[in-house]
């Protein structure tokens, strides 16, 4: 029987990341993918790269996923297309000025001291097509930017295979073995993989592998659409990632054209993940408003995937108590890609050294049974 001292479910950013950081500190990974690697969420994504959070955790993560991304080519060998533009939060409403008032206090405290106010003047010329008519103030990172969600994760994936980690596409895991009170091994739609230790990166579908375990993993997807312009000029390459807050609109360079993203808060939690034209149609809508320029701008292509939302936003890292061997890195609430290379790196230290250089206590799945949720605010 094939065996491996530690078998990741899901093969998006997290599990690639993950196998990376573990095989290279000598752990025999085996990571299995039911599709192809970074296929589902992951290669959907944005590609938004932000530190401005409302959760201390989060903005800590960030810095040091920023730092990872800023280095990604020397560790990895591979370029991350890493392009630090900036993200610009756009804000319309009394109640978000002051949330962000205090955001900007927690920032500059955690060290995010490049992290400023813009007012709707200088907005105006950093972005020349917002309408800043109802704008109260902005406020700017400009080590936030974007990066490339297939380059990251391929980088990642042959860092890992250098190591020595075996990566199998096509693979699925469709049952988890326990006994004697703990994870014994995995079965697989290619025969049973003898391992002490299931590391559950199923995103999305977190929950399925949870239930394998006879765990509840309280992730649930929602679908989230994204369209891409032709050329448009009027945004170039070093336009911000700027973000309607109120809305959720957003949008940034994507090659010579713009990458539209907004999320429908009205759509109830499901795995659908077809193009939904109308909701298209009112994005283009609050695209027109906030930037009337985006009107004109022709749809190139367009597309859907899914955020895997937890109920505080927040991702859930770390050993999952009720099962010995059983372990999580999902929930990323549609910021997995951004958070994936720190919380890879945390959970290997956690894993193998018992302690990490940031506590990840949390983003812990005993909160869930506690009810201390505190939520992550700055969603889009
Ligand atoms: C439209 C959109 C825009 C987004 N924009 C951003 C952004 O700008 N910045 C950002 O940080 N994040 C963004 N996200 C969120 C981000 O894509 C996710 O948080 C992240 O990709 C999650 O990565 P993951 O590896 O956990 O999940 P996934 O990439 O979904 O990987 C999980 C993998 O598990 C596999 N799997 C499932 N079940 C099994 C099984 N039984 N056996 C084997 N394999 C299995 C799946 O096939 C899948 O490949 C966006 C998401 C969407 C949909």
């Amino acid at each position: 029987m094939e065996s491996a001292d530690v078998v990741i479910a899901g093969g998006g950013i997290m599990g690639c990341a993950l196998a990376y950081q573990l095989a290279k500190r000598n752990v025999d990974v085996l990571l299995l993918e039911r599709e192809t690697l970074g296929s589902q969420s992951t290669g959907k994504c944005a590609g938004g790269v932000r530190q401005q959070f409302s959760m201390e955790a989060n903005v800590r993560l960030q810095r040091m996923s920023v730092k990872l991304l800023e280095g990604f080519e020397e560790e990895t060998g591979q370029p991350a297309d890493f392009r630090q533009i900036g993200y610009l939060f756009v804000l319309t409403l009394p109640q978000q000025v002051e949330d962000f008032r205090h955001n900007m206090e927690m920032w500059h405290r955690v060290g995010l001291t490049e992290a400023r106010w813009v007012d709707a003047a200088e907005a105006s010329r950093m972005v020349p097509v917002l309408n800043v008519d109802d704008v109260l103030g902005c406020t700017f990172c400009p080590t936030d930017g974007i990066a490339s969600p297939a380059d990251v994760t391929s980088g990642y994936a042959a860092a890992a295979r250098r190591h020595g980690a075996r990566l199998k596409e096509g693979v699925e895991v469709i049952g988890i073995d326990i006994s004697s009170g703990r994870v014994q091994g995995v079965r697989t739609s290619e025969g049973e993989v003898a391992t002490r230790l299931v590391l559950n990166c199923a995103g999305a579908w977190s929950p399925s592998i949870g239930r394998m375990a006879g765990l509840e993993i309280p992730v649930l997807p929602y679908r989230r659409h994204i369209a891409v312009t032709g050329p448009f000029p009027a945004v170039p390459r070093t336009s911000p990632m700027t973000v309607d807050f109120r809305t959720s609109l957003y949008f940034h360079p994507e090659g010579d054209g713009v990458l539209i993203g907004m999320s429908d808060r009205e759509e109830p939690p499901g795995f659908a993940s077809d193009v939904n034209w109308d909701f298209l149609a009112k994005m283009f809508q609050e695209a027109a408003r906030r930037a009337p320029a985006l009107a004109g701008a022709g749809i190139k292509t367009a597309w859907a995937g899914l955020y895997e939302s937890t109920p505080d936003h927040q991702a859930i890292l770390g050993a999952v108590p009720e099962l010995e061997g059983f372990w999580c890195a999902a929930g990323f609430s549609g910021h997995g890609f951004m958070q994936a290379p720190a919380a890879a790196l945390l959970l290997s230290q956690v894993l193998l050294d018992r302690s990490s250089e940031i506590d990840i206590a949390p983003f812990a799945f005993e909160r869930f049974a506690k009810g201390s949720l505190v939520k992550e605010k700055n969603v889009i």
